[in-house]
């Protein structure tokens, strides 16, 4: 048996890169499209086979890209220099809530809505998952969430979303998790919700929004749901939106491009000076797009927040030390200021790897990590180990993906 490495080029070819058989194959150029058709695994990997396999596969392939249509045995992935990856920031948008919330999700897209959104369906979400070398996608539901003003209607909603979520992870073992929607404001029927996620169906943890309406996370009414997930040691992701307040201070400006990563640095900076980090310990919160604005201001709220006494008080162990402690995902900001930024606030440990799939490609964070500064050691943990880390449940599936 014997090693190969498939890699991406920047024109889009697929390339066999090594082989000690490079003296009697020459370099393999396949449109990615066909590899893709065939090969299930990330686009850098490590693959072994035989020699006489290799040469066949090669051979195989090739002819593909002539004749579209032919089949090639799949090859056999192992972890290269690339794992396979867990994505934590991957959207499903079920029958259901496509049906309720789509002129909001296409008025949300203000003119750059990404077609991938409107036509997601479970096919299409495993099939870019597969040619991206994603293992297992945590999905929720993305901005506007599930809470448009009717309290029974919207809890409704929630509930039949988390359903849908449930049945895909039932119906596809190891391929998916699912961060529960719940319906706040609505905060009683959002603690009911928050139960049967996670006591029927086994939600592996629960999806909040960074504002709702112009009222952020560390608001005094939310309190009782933060207690209750503090006291089931919940996984909470934190996905950004649009507050009401700042939807239209640049018309020209699409505010999903400033806003949402300023609104994640608000709903950070809300649950900080609520006391909420200190208070509900247990939480293991999540926020997206590496911290939004966040790791460039840290340093202005830290000092901040220590000169001014009520707000001091509010986070005994300091804001570094909050902040530290706090996981963020990396969907969509894999480049190297964001990066350098992040990776200077907080350890390896806290970053996560996320798609924002099927608003954003997978490919856009996947294969811009290694620019962006990250180590390939660091790419395994972000990757997929801190992920494994975090849930526990993933692990019972990574020695049947990974053997
Ligand atoms: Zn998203």
């Amino acid at each position: 048996m014997t090693l190969y490495v498939l890699r991406r080029t920047p024109d889009g070819v697929a390339v066999v890169l090594t082989s000690p058989y490079l003296s009697v194959v020459p370099r393999c150029l396949v449109p990615l499209p066909m590899l893709h058709q065939h090969v299930h695994a990330p686009f850098t990997g490590t693959f072994t086979h035989s020699r006489r396999e290799f040469l066949a596969s090669v051979a195989a392939v090739t002819a593909s890209a002539l004749l579209p249509g032919s089949r090639l045995p799949a090859l056999t992935p192992r972890l290269g220099s690339k794992p396979e990856l867990i994505d934590v920031h991957h959207h499903i948008l079920p029958p259901v809530y496509l049906a309720l919330a789509r002129d909001r999700i296409i008025a949300q897209g203000q003119g750059y809505l990404p077609a991938t959104v409107l036509q997601w369906t479970p096919d299409t979400t495993l099939a870019e998952m597969d040619r991206m070398g994603v293992s297992t996608a945590i999905v929720s539901i993305s901005t506007p969430g599930v809470w448009f003003g009717d309290v029974d209607a919207d809890r409704r909603l929630a509930r039949e979303c988390n359903q849908y979520a449930a049945s895909l992870v039932r119906n596809h073992p190891g391929r998916f998790g699912f961060f529960a929607a719940v319906p706040l404001p609505d905060t009683e029927g959002s603690l009911r919700e928050i139960a049967h996620a996670l006591d029927v169906l086994e939600a592996d943890g629960i999806g909040l929004m960074t504002s709702y309406g112009d009222r952020w996370p560390g608001d005094p009414t939310f309190a009782p749901v933060f207690e209750e997930l503090n006291r089931r040691s919940a996984v909470v992701y934190v996905h950004p939106t649009g507050p009401h307040c700042c939807r239209e201070l640049i018309p020209s400006v699409p505010y999903v491009m400033t806003e949402l990563p300023h609104d994640t640095t608000r709903a950070i900076t809300s649950l900080l000076f609520a006391g909420a980090f200190a208070r509900f310990r247990n939480i293991r919160f999540i926020f997206s797009h590496a911290g939004g604005t966040l790791p460039m201001v840290a340093g202005r709220i830290a000092r901040q927040g220590k000169a001014i006494p009520e707000l001091a008080a509010k986070v005994p162990n300091g804001v570094e030390y909050e902040l530290k402690r706090l996981y963020y995902e990396i969907a969509g900001s894999a480049n190297r200021p964001a990066i350098a930024a992040l990776t200077n606030l907080v350890p390896t440990s806290q970053i996560l790897f996320g798609s924002d799939y099927p608003w954003g490609r997978i490919a856009t964070t996947a294969d811009a990590m290694a620019q962006a500064g990250f180590s390939a050691a660091d790419i395994r943990a972000v990757g997929r180990d801190n992920a494994l880390a975090l849930f526990a449940r993933l692990k019972s599936h990574d020695g049947h993906r990974n053997p």
